[in-house]
């Protein structure tokens, strides 16, 4: 039976470092006062209609909408937005018009299917409703490039303005005049009627949109002044960032400062946000300026997954006994499971690194128990390096005379013997 296409399963170390990176987001963002939410994933279309704008490529050609049995419209999400728009006017607007909001799962997307792209993926995406000032934007961004170094990604952050609707109508007209005698590929034909702007996009026709006039020239005071606030900004704190004027965003509801991040090796978008002032009011809120940034989780996961060295890849312990061990194994691993804190105590100054090492394997990673005490100690062992355990403890004879137990790291077969007098006292 086979998955539907261009989506995917996820385990192993992938599903670990995803749930890492949601873990550690949302102890990240909630500091800063990101309150989560969970909307729905099945939303009517009509609210991406509205936010993403029918010309869209995403409205056009990508969204899953179907008809429910009471023939109204739904969508899969195809981005966390406009349901986060949709809730803040419905449960925060009037009570908390300044509020900002997270949100973490999964977006479809019907793509077409190439490398890397995938019909259902994951988004962890920040909002920040009620913000006005240019301070905001650099808040966002700084959160942003200070959340990926915390978890130890390298990044480069390009920065642009898509200008307002006083400004931006003269530049699209200027691209189109511009763009309308030259060679364009076919997509780029349908982006000239559509939206001219979304050409400085195009990853084919490079050369000609390199000498495209500049969005800069054409900002008014506003959104000129705005964009030098935010660069002044991440210059005075020295975030790694590049003004960049082909930054535009796939998406319609952008105003004023957009922006992208990317992983340096590959240069492969990670995040990307921007500001959308008029979003709300047009989803039929007040008007309430807005911006955020949605992650790609998938992209960050295997960005870590890269880093990670064979070693890391181990975790936890694995219990392993002969028969003349196998009363005080069992005995060992009810006590450990019912008390992760019961290691602390353990002080042998000889052998302390190791120990700690141990100890913070018993809290943060998989505590397992040989149930094939019939089979030899080796072929035990072998299972648990299989299995990518980073220790095995073993009891065998000596270890119950010696009222201790044998730790063995996997990766480099050190051993020590450790008593057990303190743990099972
Ligand atoms: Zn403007
Ligand atoms: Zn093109």
């Amino acid at each position: 039976m086979p998955r539907v296409s261009g989506t995917r399963d996820i385990f192993g170390e992938e599903i670990k470092k995803i749930n890492f990176l949601e873990s550690k987001a949302r102890e990240f963002f909630s500091k800063l006062g990101f309150e989560e939410i969970r909307t729905p994933i099945l939303e009517y279309s009509e609210i991406f209609q509205k936010s993403l704008g029918e010309g869209s490529e995403i409205i056009m050609h990508q969204m899953y909408v179907f008809e429910d049995k009471d023939g109204k419209e739904v969508a899969l999400r195809p981005e966390g937005t406009a349901p986060a728009v949709r809730f803040y006017i419905e449960n925060l607007m009037n009570k908390k018009p300044r509020t900002k909001l997270l949100y973490i799962g999964p977006m479809f997307r019907r793509e077409r299917p190439q490398r890397g792209r995938f019909r259902q993926f994951h988004q962890i995406g920040c909002e920040m409703f009620g913000f006005d000032s240019p301070e905001s934007d650099f808040y966002l961004i700084s959160t942003l490039s200070f959340f990926l170094k915390e978890i130890g990604v390298e990044h480069k952050i390009d920065i642009n303005s898509v200008g307002c609707p006083i400004c931006r109508p003269k530049y699209s007209q200027k691209l189109k005049e511009f763009f309308s005698n030259k060679p364009l590929c076919s997509d780029c034909q349908v982006r000239l009627k559509i939206n001219p702007m979304r050409i400085l996009d195009c990853k084919k026709d490079i050369q000609i949109v390199n000498e495209a006039p500049d969005i800069r020239e054409f900002l008014c005071e506003k959104c000129r002044s705005s964009l030098k606030n935010v660069v002044d900004n991440l210059k005075k704190y020295k975030i790694n960032f590049e003004e960049n004027p082909k930054i535009v965003r796939g998406l319609e509801y952008y105003t004023g400062v957009v922006f992208e991040v990317f992983f340096p090796e590959d240069n492969l978008a990670i995040a990307a946000g921007g500001r959308y002032d008029l979003l709300v009011e047009s989803m039929g809120g007040n008007p309430t300026p807005a911006l955020g940034f949605a992650i790609g989780t998938e992209r960050l996961a295997n960005i870590l997954m890269k880093k990670i060295k064979e070693d890391e890849k181990r975790d936890g312990i694995f219990i392993c006994y002969t028969q003349e061990g196998k009363e005080k194994a069992f005995e060992f691993f009810t006590k450990i499971i019912s008390d992760l804190h019961k290691f602390e105590n353990i002080q042998k100054e000889e052998n302390q690194k190791m120990l700690n090492e141990l100890i913070n394997e018993i809290k943060n990673g998989r505590i397992d128990i040989s149930v094939e005490g019939q089979k030899s100690l080796k072929s035990q062992i072998r299972y648990a390096d299989s299995q990518n355990f980073k220790f095995v403890i073993i009891f065998g004879k000596d270890e119950v005379i010696n009222n201790s137990f044998s730790l063995k790291k996997l990766e480099s077969s050190e051993q020590i013997m450790v008593s057990i007098k303190e743990i099972l006292s």
